[in-house]
């Protein structure tokens, strides 16, 4: 799960160089429920609200699940092992994909 906020000028993500499961977390991180932060596509610097974070699923558009399938696959039994391996990585990576979307739509829907 990444965090962002969105560039009002030219409408651009910028990400948060720091994590946090809830926006409350997040405000105790940064000691403040708002902050200032320069855009690094436009250079455009606003005043924030921690209410104005989003977490998004993320890191990348790649399923975390198909990765870890085929090393845990590769490991077990070799060749037949991998096909095995991408069967329950398929499975664990929507499971987990499902806990990320859930933590996402926790992080979006509180108010501080
Ligand atoms: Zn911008």
């Amino acid at each position: 799960m990444k965090l962002y906020v969105k560039c009002d000028q030219c409408h651009n993500y910028i990400y948060l160089n720091t994590t946090a499961s809830t926006r409350r977390a997040l405000s105790q991180r940064l000691r403040s429920k708002s902050f200032y932060l320069t855009c690094p596509y436009c250079q455009h610097t606003r005043y924030y609200r921690i209410n104005d974070a989003y977490a998004q699923v993320g890191p990348s558009g790649i399923p975390a699940g198909a990765i870890i399938g085929v090393i845990l696959g590769g490991l077990i039994a070799g060749p037949p092992g991998l096909a095995i391996g991408s069967v329950a990585g398929a499975t664990f990576g929507s499971a987990s994909d499902k806990i990320e979307k859930r933590k996402v739509d926790t992080f979006n829907i509180e108010r501080i």
